[in-house]
Order: C-alpha cells, then structure tokens, then sequence
C-alpha cells in the first residue's frame, strides 16, 4: 500500500503545522499500541487469577461436601486457570481416571460438571453399565495412578 498523501498547503507555517501534526501523530500511535498491549497483558492475567480462583472454589468445595458439582469452571477456565487435568471416580466400580481437558472433543466452552455424564468408565462400559463420573478436584498434574 502507498503511504497516505497529504495535500501540501500553500503557507510555510500550515507546511510547518502539518509535518507537526504528522510526527505527533506517529508518535501517538505507538504510545497508544503500547498502551493497549499493556492493558490486554494486564487482563490476561487477570483473568487467568480469576480462573485459578474459581477452579480452587470449586475444590474446597468438592473436597468438604463433594457437591452441589454445579456451578463449575468451563474446560476453558481450568486449563487456562492452570488446572488442566479433571481427577475422576466410577461411581460403580470406584476406578480412579484422570482426564485431559485440553484433549476432550467437547466444546471448550463446557462447564466441567456437564463432563460426569459423559465420561463413562471402560470397564462398566464393557459390563454394559453406563455409571455417572465421581468428580473429584481439578489438578495441575496427572496423579501417579497405578495400572488397573
Ligand atoms: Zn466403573
């Protein structure tokens, strides 16, 4: 693209006021884009407090009274939160299963509670029982399971 023509006045002082003008507002326009970079970064991290602090919510209070499991963080929330794995539990057959958040095919924007209807355990899956997920915390690491 060519940079933008301005039309040169007739008067040296209106050339003079131009060029002014023209290196006031380069100037600005930096000034302004850092400004604004700035303040995103600044909320970024805000939010992503703001997301700890929900997913650590819902923690106390999965691990006093294990409900009420709604309201939760979204998928989104947690990963971005820094709690990337949900800690899970078969309600039948107590099989303890970590899952990947960030790997899950439904949409990020999906409240982690909505998730125990969904993830059904393989081994009752093969008895042909379909148990709601124990939701247990949001955690920063995958546990050390030992293999079943
Ligand atoms: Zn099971």
């Amino acid at each position: 693209m060519s940079p933008k023509h301005h039309p040169t006045p007739l008067s040296g002082g209106d050339r003079k006021a131009l060029r002014k003008e023209l290196v006031k507002a380069r100037g600005v326009t930096l000034m302004l884009a850092r400004q604004s970079e700035d303040l995103r970064a600044r909320g970024e991290a805000m939010i992503r407090e703001a997301d700890k602090l929900s997913c650590e919510s819902w923690n106390e209070r999965m691990w006093a009274d294990g409900e009420p499991i709604d309201p939760s963080p979204t998928v989104d929330q947690a990963v971005n939160g820094g709690f990337p794995w949900l800690q899970i539990e078969c309600s039948r057959c107590r099989t303890p299963r970590d899952i990947d958040l960030a790997a899950l095919k439904t949409p990020s924007t999906t409240c982690v509670h909505d998730l125990a209807t969904r993830l059904r355990c393989e081994k009752c899956k093969n008895a042909g029982k379909r148990p709601v997920a124990t939701l247990q915390q949001l955690a920063a690491k995958l546990r050390n399971l030992s293999p079943q």
